[in-house]
């Protein structure tokens, strides 16, 4: 009986170091979708602010012209 309950409390605590490791993700992910607000509209690639999507336009689509930064911060 002793050996059951120390297996079930083992578990529980497994959940538990499961799950806060779960919301510690969670929680980076949504501080980083915040920092992101600039997508490239023309791969969708997230930049955290105007100056590096400007620089993505220019490495990565030198043809197209970056949309000002007002269309953005609207
Ligand atoms: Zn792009």
């Amino acid at each position: 009986m002793v050996r059951g309950h120390a297996k079930q409390a083992a578990q529980e605590a497994a959940k538990k170091k499961a799950d806060a490791q779960k919301g510690g993700k969670s929680q980076l992910g949504e501080a980083r979708a915040k920092g992101l607000k600039f997508t490239c509209p023309t791969c969708k690639a997230q930049s955290p602010n105007y100056k590096v999507l400007k620089e993505h336009f220019d490495n990565k689509h030198p043809k197209d012209t970056c949309p000002p930064e007002s269309t953005f911060t609207a």
